[in-house]
């Protein structure tokens, strides 16, 4: 690499600072807001992602009163249960729907389930991480309660004004919801950072209740069907939650070039990420792509190796804390678009 550029860039404060107080907006509501929290689990625990959408919804409002719901069955949900019962103060109860047609994710059989659930008790939010999982299961389900969903929210101003990105996160969109309930949303993760547990926090687990699934059609369900699981066998953290996200680009020329990230990664503890563009050329497979068309990351350093920066890779890793790019073109996008974040860190400094 012919020349080392290392950027620093801290986050936009309008749009991805957390707010100094978690109940900004108390003042004007009057009445019990409810929301729905769709939760994911794995191993017993819940996803850091429902964590997120959590965080998400307890910015709503401190009036708020949060349910999280589960799927699935065996030990493995019973564990999740109990995880989700005593995992933050905000949760107000945790529901458990068992059956093992929601073990997996599948839009039909949770987009139903979401609506019996709905339809029964009447929240005012429902909230997905913006994953597989909300991206499969909630606009299905919204269609079928008649709402328009708001996709991708990275920050709730108001309680019924959001704010999304649009064009790849080249601008962000000010959307407030006019309909009626349920506003249903999905939440970038990224965007939402985990609560802590206040010190003076009651320990008491919330309640944990069995949805009542007698009337849950499981015929209706048969138009996709749970065939398998392909994953990599990795000891790596996730790409999605690193803390350090190490991605090459066509830069690096070959795939075997692109396995020195893998010795780099190692040695830092860090994920390995790619360009769309190492992903066509088979340096490396494709669920490692970041950018618009892949995951959204947010590490607290972002290593690019070989990456021009086009806006389609920014749009996935723009949020990063710390972005540190080699490339022998000083005039690589890359370089342009965290000269304005480096210069807005400079300003802050001062
Ligand atoms: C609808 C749509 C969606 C897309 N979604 C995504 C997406 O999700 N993610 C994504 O990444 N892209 C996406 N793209 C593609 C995107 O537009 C770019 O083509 C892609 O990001 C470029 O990847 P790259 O930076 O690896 O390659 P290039 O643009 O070819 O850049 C390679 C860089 O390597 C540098 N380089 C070469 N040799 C060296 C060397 N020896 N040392 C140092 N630097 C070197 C070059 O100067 C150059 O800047 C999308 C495009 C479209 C149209």
């Amino acid at each position: 690499m012919a020349s080392l550029a290392v950027l620093r860039a801290l986050r936009n404060h309008r749009f991805f600072s957390p707010s100094p107080s978690p109940f900004p907006h108390t003042a004007a509501i009057s009445r019990l807001i409810s929301t729905l929290v769709l939760g994911e689990h794995e191993g017993g625990f819940l996803k850091l992602s429902t964590l997120s959408a959590l965080s998400a919804a307890s910015s709503i409002s401190k009036d708020n009163s949060i349910s999280i719901l589960l799927g699935g069955s065996g030990s493995d949900l019973e564990k999740a249960a109990l995880h989700a019962a005593s995992v933050h103060p905000v949760v107000s109860q945790v529901l458990v729907a068992d059956a093992d047609i929601l073990t997996h994710p599948l839009a039909e059989s949770w987009a139903d389930l979401v609506h019996m659930v709905q339809k029964k008790d009447g929240y005012s939010y429902i909230i997905s991480a913006s994953n597989s999982f909300g991206k499969n299961v909630l606009p299905r389900a919204a269609a079928i309660l008649d709402v328009s969903p708001i996709t991708d929210v990275i920050e709730i101003s108001e309680t019924h004004l959001f704010v999304r990105p649009i064009y790849a996160g080249n601008a962000f969109c000010t959307v407030r919801y006019t309909g009626s309930d349920p506003c249903m949303m999905t939440i970038r993760s990224t965007s939402f950072p985990l609560l802590s547990i206040p010190t003076d926090a009651e320990t008491n687990a919330a309640p944990i209740s069995q949805v009542d699934l007698s009337t849950f059609n499981k015929e209706t369900h048969g138009k996709s069907r749970w065939l398998k699981l392909i994953s990599q066998e990795t000891d790596r953290p996730d790409l999605g939650n690193a803390r350090i996200v190490v991605t090459g680009g066509r830069g690096l020329k070959s795939a075997e070039n692109f396995k020195l990230l893998d010795r780099l990664a190692e040695k830092l503890g860090a994920a390995v990420g790619a360009t769309r563009a190492a992903v066509d050329a088979n340096f490396i497979q494709n669920d490692l792509q970041v950018g618009q068309t892949g995951k959204i990351v947010a590490p607290d350093l972002y290593m690019a190796f070989g990456v021009s920066g086009a806006i389609q890779h920014l749009a996935g890793m723009r949020d990063s804390k710390v972005i540190v790019a080699v490339n022998k073109d000083a005039d690589a996008p890359i370089f342009q678009v965290m000269d304005v974040l480096n210069n807005f860190s400079q300003e802050i400094l001062k």
